[in-house]
C-alpha cells in the first residue's frame, strides 16, 4: 500500500510512524526545506507535548463529541508512552508535559529518527499543489513532480504563526476535494483593545484574572501573567480566551475582558485596605496610595483621570475593562481555530466521509486545544489514528 502524506509537521510526522508500522510505503512532502519547523518552536523552544489535564473543555472546534472520541481512542498517556519508547523521558510541570531536556529540537530528532529506522521517505522542498482522485487512488502533484497513492493524508495545519510553510492550502486542496472548511481565524492570539490609548501600560507584566463577557455573558475567566502592550493585552489567560473572543468578534458580538489586577483581595477586602491607607495616611495623593500594591505604569493608568474613592478605584482594580476589537493578527496566532469540518470525518479512523481513502489529522481540521499542549496533543492522537487507519488494506 503506498500512502502519501502532505505536510511534515507533528501530525504528518506521527500519521508517518503508525502507517509505517504495518508495512505500508509512506511518503511525506514537505514544502520547507525541513519537517517539524513549527515543532521546533512550540513552548519557546522547550515542547509542550501534551498535558495530563485531558478535560474536553480544553479542546474547541464543531463538535466536541468528536475530539472527546479522538482523545479516549489515542491518550495523553499514550502519547507519553509512545515518546518514552522513543527515548524521551518527560518532565511533569503542574500537568504541563515536556521533555526532560527541554528541547524541542530532541523531539524532532527522534521523530526523524525513527521515521528513518521505519523507511519512511521525507521528501523536503515538495509543494503539493494538487490531487487527483480516481476510482482506486489519487496521484498528488507538487510543483515539479506527481506521486501515485493508494490513500493519502492531509496534515498541511493552517495559516496560523509566522513560521515559514504556515498557510491554508491543504485547507483549500480539501475543499477542492469536496470538504466543508470552517474560515480559519487566529486563535491563541493576543488581543487588540477598542477605543482607548493603551501605550501608557505597555510593558507591565502582572499576575491576574482575565474574565470573557460576549453580549454581557460570562463565558470565561483564566488566571496567570497578564502581558500589557501597546495595542491590548497578551499572555497565557489572554490566549486562553482569545479563542471564543474572535469567534465572537468575527459574528459582531460585543466582546468585553475584565481584568482583575489584584485577585488575592476580594472587592471588599481592597477597598477596605485602600480606605484604611488614606485614613491612616492623611494627605496621601491617590498615586501614592498604590505605591508598593502596583507598578509605577499602571499606577498612571489607574489614577490618570480624575481622583476616585477607595470604593470606585477597588471596582476598577478587580473588573479593569478591555472592550475587544480584534486580534492582534494571524501570524501572531499560535494555532488557528476553523478547518475541515467534523461531520465529513470519522472520528474513528480521520477518514473522510465523503472520499474513501483520504484522511486529515492535525490543525487543518476544526479542532483548536487551548494552550498548554493541548495542540500537540490533537496532533499526535489524530496523526497516530489516520496512520494506522491509513495503513489496514480492509479499512474503508
Ligand atoms: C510559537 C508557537 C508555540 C507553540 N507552542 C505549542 C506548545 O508548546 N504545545 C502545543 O501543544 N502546541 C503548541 N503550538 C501549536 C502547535 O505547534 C501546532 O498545533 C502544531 O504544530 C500543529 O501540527 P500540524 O502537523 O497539524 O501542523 P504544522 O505544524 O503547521 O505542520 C504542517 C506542515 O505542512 C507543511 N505544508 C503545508 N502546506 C503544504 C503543502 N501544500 N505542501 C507541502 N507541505 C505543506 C508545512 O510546511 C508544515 O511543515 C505552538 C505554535 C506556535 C506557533
Amino acid at each position: 500500500m503506498d500512502i502519501c502524506i502532505v505536510g511534515g509537521g507533528p501530525a504528518g510526522l506521527m500519521a508517518a510512524l503508525w502507517a509505517a508500522k504495518n508495512g505500508s510505503r509512506v511518503t511525506v512532502l514537505e514544502q520547507n526545506d525541513r519537517p517539524g519547523k513549527k515543532l521546533l518552536v512550540t513552548g519557546n523552544g522547550k515542547c509542550n507535548i501534551t498535558n495530563t489535564d485531558q478535560d474536553i473543555r480544553h479542546y474547541h472546534g464543531g463538535d466536541p463529541l468528536f475530539a472527546e472520541v479522538v482523545l479516549q481512542r489515542f491518550t495523553a498517556q499514550k502519547t507519553i508512552g509512545f515518546f518514552t519508547k522513543l527515548g524521551i523521558f518527560t518532565k511533569n510541570r503542574n500537568g504541563w508535559i515536556y521533555p526532560y531536556c527541554e528541547q524541542a529540537q530532541a523531539v524532532l530528532k527522534l521523530l526523524e529518527d525513527e521515521a528513518r529506522r521505519r523507511k519512511v521517505r521525507i521528501k523536503t522542498r515538495e509543494h503539493v499543489t494538487g490531487v487527483d482522485r480516481f476510482e482506486k487512488g489519487f496521484t498528488v502533484h507538487t510543483e515539479g513532480w506527481q506521486y501515485p497513492a493508494d490513500r493519502i493524508i492531509l496534515c498541511g495545519g493552517g495559516p496560523a504563526s509566522s513560521v515559514q510553510g504556515s498557510s491554508a492550502d491543504t485547507m483549500e486542496l480539501a475543499a477542492r476535494l469536496g470538504h466543508s472548511i470552517v474560515p480559519p481565524l487566529p486563535a491563541l492570539v493576543p488581543l487588540r483593545g477598542r477605543g482607548k490609548a493603551y501605550s501608557q501600560w505597555a510593558g507591565v507584566r502582572m499576575d491576574g484574572m482575565v474574565t470573557l463577557y460576549i453580549n454581557d455573558k460570562e463565558c470565561r475567566r483564566e488566571m496567570g501573567e497578564i502581558q500589557f502592550t501597546e495595542y491590548g493585552v497578551s499572555g497565557i489567560p489572554v490566549f486562553q480566551v482569545s479563542i471564543d473572543a474572535i469567534r465572537a468578534v468575527q459574528k459582531g458580538h460585543h466582546v468585553l475582558l475584565t481584568l482583575d489586577l489584584l485577585p488575592e483581595f476580594t472587592d471588599d477586602e481592597l477597598e477596605a485596605f485602600l480606605a484604611d491607607r488614606k485614613d491612616a495616611r492623611r494627605g496621601l495623593t491617590d498615586q501614592e496610595l498604590f505605591v508598593g500594591l502596583l507598578p509605577d505604569k499602571m499606577i498612571r493608568v489607574i489614577t490618570g483621570k480624575s481622583p476616585r474613592t477607595p470604593e470606585a478605584y477597588a471596582k476598577l482594580l478587580k473588573a479593569y475593562p478591555v472592550p475587544v476589537k480584534g486580534a492582534h493578527s494571524l501570524e501572531r496566532a499560535q494555532v488557528c481555530s476553523g478547518g475541515v469540518s467534523l461531520s465529513e470525518v470519522n472520528p474513528m479512523t480521520m477518514e473522510s466521509r465523503l472520499v474513501p481513502g483520504l484522511y486529515f489529522a492535525g490543525e487543518i481540521l476544526d479542532v483548536c486545544g487551548d494552550c498548554g499542549g493541548y495542540n500537540l496533543q490533537w496532533a499526535w492522537s489524530t496523526g497516530a489514528l489516520a496512520g494506522r487507519a491509513a495503513s489496514h488494506r480492509d479499512n474503508s
